[in-house]
């Protein structure tokens, strides 16, 4: 054992974690050679999202809808009531949604772009500003769709990949306050805020801002809307690092966080543990009927909104085991082993580890290319070729251009290590870091990359590449 790992053990008398389940069915991969991953990696446009399923070996393309669903989930499929209307699926998912996030009504949406796109649509007006805390693709360009201005209020710590702040979701609320003067608080329907801040790298939010946000809310009567995707992820961050929290069971501190918003949109793919699904949630009468007008138009009845009945069903079963203490546990220590491991191995990552995935920092791994060279999109390609390992780029490509054309240029340029839950073992996690270190010794020889095509919108998606 690492002299570093026995000295932290020693000294805290902890034993790891290790997964509170143990399988019961798997999933056969097919191995690839090299000279095949570079035929595929090339057919796919350099873009590692138009790979096939089939030629990737370890899939951490996103942690959405890939999750490890349990026995009991599954059971809940059979259930499912696939009623058009009144399904006791929707009660139970209703139930669950209630119960464990505290919030009134419950509208279920296809995925959380659904919700997203249902809820702009009712708050947003013309010219109206929604600050939040980083931005994130779909929830942005729905924003800009109904007319909106996304103005982003974290934290200036959120965008330096080596700075260690344990809360880097945070908002500032000067920031908030400089939009607030200078619009007027009629010009701000919401305040967006992410739990878990998946573009900033899986970085949590702390009780004590969202406390301080709340007051100020308040007292100028602006909503704020929560997306929340991984409040229980950030809920464990909460636990493990916030002075007076170390007692409280992440389901508490799931409670207690909703219960400074006014509404939500949610990704069930994500924290929830399933493979589809998501819904829209508030505590406004008022929202709630619109909300039920306008699902009907895009999604479906207020009772199904676009999923099957078994779907809400694993949903309903998802929701709670995600607020286990011990899944949480074993779910981001995973990631943190991960994370541990490319330190150990000098591989630049954004500090502190996230919750979801690890973050390389193209930018210092390749700080020989320029970001129109496309540095994690050329990143992400050769960690493909080495190993068959499927990550995804977070940088110039997904942060698309402006309304006026031209490109968004963010500051952080990384590749997305995205851990889906309950799926891969520690080992997996061995191949993945060592065979990023292999990439990591030749870097000097990789070339940049052009793009050859571009879609208009969420150009990431499809958008394809020539090597320089
Ligand atoms: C995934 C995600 C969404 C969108 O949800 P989909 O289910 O993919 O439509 C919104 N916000 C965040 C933070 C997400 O991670």
């Amino acid at each position: 054992m690492n002299q570093k790992i026995y000295n932290i053990m020693k000294s805290t008398k902890k034993i790891s974690w290790a997964e509170p389940y143990r399988m019961k069915m798997v999933e056969l991969l097919k191995m690839t050679t090299k000279a095949q991953r570079v035929k595929a990696i090339k057919e796919a446009g350099y873009n590692t999202f138009l790979l096939k399923s089939e030629d990737v070996y370890i899939d951490l393309l996103t942690d959405s809808g890939t999750n490890a669903m349990s026995d009991r989930q599954w059971s809940g499929m059979f259930m499912g009531d696939e009623a058009y209307a009144g399904s006791r699926s929707f009660y139970n998912m209703e139930k669950s949604v209630q119960e464990i996030y505290g919030y009134k009504h419950v509208i279920p949406t296809h995925q959380g772009r659904g919700a997203e796109n249902i809820l702009s649509k009712i708050l947003i007006k013309k010219g109206d500003i929604i600050p939040g805390n980083m931005y994130f693709t779909t929830t942005r360009l729905h924003q800009e769709l109904a007319g909106g201005k996304f103005e982003d209020i974290i934290i200036d710590e959120a965008h330096d990949p080596n700075n260690e702040h344990p809360f880097k979701g945070n908002v500032d609320l000067k920031k908030l306050d400089a939009i607030v003067k200078k619009h007027g608080a009629s010009k701000i329907p919401y305040v967006s805020i992410a739990t878990n801040v998946n573009l900033a790298g899986g970085q949590p939010i702390s009780m004590a801002n969202l406390r301080e946000l709340h007051s100020y809310c308040t007292k100028n009567k602006i909503r704020i809307i929560h997306d929340m995707t991984r409040v229980a992820e950030n809920a464990y961050f909460i636990q493990q690092r916030e002075k007076g929290f170390d007692k409280k069971s992440i389901a508490q501190i799931v409670k207690e966080i909703c219960s400074y918003t006014d509404g939500a949109t949610m990704s069930a793919k994500k924290d929830a543990l399933v493979n589809i699904g998501g819904f829209l949630a508030t505590n406004e009468m008022d929202t709630y009927e619109k909300a039920r007008n306008l699902v009907v138009v895009y999604e479906g009845m207020p009772t199904y909104g676009g999923l099957a009945g078994r779907d809400m069903e694993a949903i309903a079963i998802g929701i709670r085991e995600s607020v286990d203490d011990h899944h949480q546990h074993a779910r981001v220590g995973q990631v943190e082993y991960l994370g541990n491991k490319m330190i150990e191995f000098g591989i630049p990552i954004v500090k502190p580890i996230g919750g979801h995935g690890i973050f390389v920092d193209a930018k210092a791994f390749l700080p020989h290319l320029t970001q129109d060279e496309f540095p994690a999109q050329t990143l992400a390609a050769e960690i493909y070729i080495e190993s068959g390992v499927r990550t995804m780029e977070r940088g110039i490509v997904s942060a698309g251009r402006k309304s006026n054309g031209q490109n968004y240029y963010p500051k952080l340029e990384l590749v997305r290590f995205t851990i889906p839950r309950r799926v891969y073992t520690q080992a997996h996690m061995d191949v993945i870091a060592e065979s990023t270190y292999e990439v990591y010794k030749r870097r000097s020889k990789i070339k940049g990359m052009k793009m050859v095509y571009e879609p208009q919108y969420l150009r990431f998606f499809q958008a394809r590449f020539e090597k320089l």
